[in-house]
């Protein structure tokens, strides 16, 4: 059997070349011409020495360019390896070390980092739109010149289509190695079933193109449906809302924390995308979030629950099952999900249903496993099962609900302590806009809950407020778990994808 990931794009093109795949600003792209150009940039890339199993790295903006090239290198039976816009260069160099590319391509505006990162791996660098003739030949230059090579390389299933690295919260990054099948078949079943994709749908696409989210569930499913999106280099929630008021835009995928940011803005601004779906992931959504953007948009959200690993998704709030509000609905065609023993790491022991531990997945999306490292693709996945580190309870509808992750668990004088039904509790409370639970060092109980705390506008922060969040909690929660010490913070640092960099919140507030 022969397959490619860029067929997403290559049908599409076939089918309705003259309708727009890709709105970015004033440019309009449309799918015969995201194709041609595509297929332009293989030519060159090939011109230059790369072929089929090649790996090519991409830091590249959420912009055109980003599927010219991501579909140039799948078209060439090449390998992608897409790299975040925040990685340092030193992070940058570790992937393109690790990861055996042959040539990084890289954006004008991050070529400061990309430069310095290929000079350290001794790479090859293409550049992209740059005017600095210095950093390297312009692919965006040679694909114009070169004539599109006439038809994707086709591979075989369990060929590697694209590389993405986790964002290392324990250690180095890890490659997760994505297969032709694994991928195409994520697109395939979340588009028929729970996205339901049509033709003209507009998705908003502020999600990074670099991480699996907005690479996989945003640009491949939106390609595959034949439907346009709406590109967003930086997510900013005035922007965004204009933006989707002004591109009519019908789809809305995001992770938690841009879901809050717009209900912000929203609060003050009137005006309406016409929005009949959105997607959230990444990161729980909180139950009075998703209540409150329903409300004031008047569409509902489906939540779902994936991982980079798992190409990436596993379970989704889908039709035509009902919404469940709090779980992350069941799992996709074709992928088995359970729940095992979390502390039995040698093999897979499963508990009875709505016993919580840890999900353990399998199915057609799980990763051919972490480049160069056996050791760690072997502690992952076990007995043909992949364990996600994620905590969480089946019900008897097969609804997955998500505990915690097993990394963000406190251990609180003997107890585990999961922050995610904390956060639940606290976001109820009217002078709380975002929260998030952490555990301290602690002398005598291990660690300590501690509230990392957002206010709402209006809210002082202080003393007084801080009592009054911990007395609150403690009418609504166990002694074990309400937090005793509550900070206040303006914002939250985020990661590559927009979730709560937890990791940073405690490492501030241990000193
Ligand atoms: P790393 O694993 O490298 O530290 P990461 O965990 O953010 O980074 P991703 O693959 O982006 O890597 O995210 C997967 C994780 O996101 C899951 O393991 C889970 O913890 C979390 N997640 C995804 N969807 C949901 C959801 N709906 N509710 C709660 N958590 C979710």
């Amino acid at each position: 059997m022969y397959i490619s990931l860029a067929a997403v794009l290559a049908e599409s093109a076939a089918r309705r070349p003259d309708h727009v795949a890709i709105v970015h600003g004033t440019q309009k792209v449309t799918y015969d011409e995201l194709w041609i150009r595509a297929r332009q940039c293989a030519a060159a890339l090939r011109d230059r020495g790369i072929g089929p199993g090649d790996k090519v790295a991409l830091l590249l903006p959420n912009t055109p360019e980003f599927p010219m090239v991501y579909f140039g290198v799948l078209a060439l039976g090449a390998v992608a390896v897409p790299v975040h816009w925040l990685l340092k260069a030193d992070e940058v160099e570790h992937v393109l070390r690790d990861s055996g590319a042959k040539a990084l391509v890289c954006g004008a505006s991050f070529l400061k980092e990309g430069l310095k990162a290929a000079a350290a791996a001794h790479l090859p660098v293409f550049t992209m739109m740059a005017d600095d003739d210095a950093a390297g030949p312009r692919l965006d230059v040679l694909a114009e010149r070169a004539t599109p090579i006439e038809r994707c390389v086709l591979r075989q299933p369990s060929d590697v289509a694209v590389i993405l690295y986790t964002s290392g919260t324990t250690g180095r990054p890890k490659g997760a190695m994505l297969t032709h099948s694994n991928l195409t078949m994520n697109v395939n079943t979340t588009m028929l079933a729970p996205f339901e994709f049509r033709q003209d749908d507009v998705l908003f696409g502020c999600l990074p193109l670099s991480h699996t989210f907005g690479q996989i569930c945003g640009m491949c499913t939106s390609f595959r449906a034949g439907a346009t999106m709406v590109l967003m280099q930086r997510f900013d929630a005035a922007e965004a809302l204009d933006l989707m008021v002004a591109e009519r835009c019908t789809v809305f995928m995001g992770v938690p924390s841009m879901y809050i940011a717009l209900l912000d803005v929203a609060s003050k601004d009137a005006r309406r995308p016409p929005l009949d779906r959105a997607f959230s992931g990444g990161a729980s959504l909180p139950v009075k979030v998703l209540r409150q953007f329903e409300e004031t948009f008047g569409c509902p959200i489906y939540e779902g629950y994936g991982l980079t690993e798992t190409s990436p998704v596993v379970a989704y709030n889908q039709k035509p099952w009902p919404v469940k509000p709090g779980t992350v609905g069941r799992p996709i065609w074709g992928v088995e999900v359970e729940i095992a023993k979390a502390d039995v790491e040698d093999r897979i022991e499963f508990v009875p249903t709505g016993v919580a531990g840890e999900i353990v997945i399998r199915g057609h999306n799980v990763m051919a496993g972490y480049l160069n490292r056996p050791d760690a693709t072997a502690e992952t996945i076990v007995d043909g099962w992949f364990r996600s580190g994620d905590i969480g309870t089946k019900d008897s509808d097969g609804y997955l609900a998500i505990v915690d992750r097993k990394k963000d668990m406190v251990l609180r004088g003997g107890y585990n302590v999961y922050p995610r039904e904390i956060e639940e509790v606290l976001i109820r409370h009217p002078a709380i806009a975002q929260v998030a639970v952490i555990g301290l060092p602690h002398d005598v109980n291990g660690e300590e809950v501690c509230a990392v705390v957002i206010p709402s506008s209006g809210a002082a922060p202080g003393a007084e407020l801080s009592e009054e969040i911990i007395l609150w909690s403690k009418e609504r929660l166990a002694a074990y778990k309400y937090p005793r010490i509550v900070k206040f913070v303006d914002g939250f640092p985020l990661g590559t994808s927009g979730k709560v960099l937890k990791r940073e919140l405690v490492a501030r507030f241990s000193r």
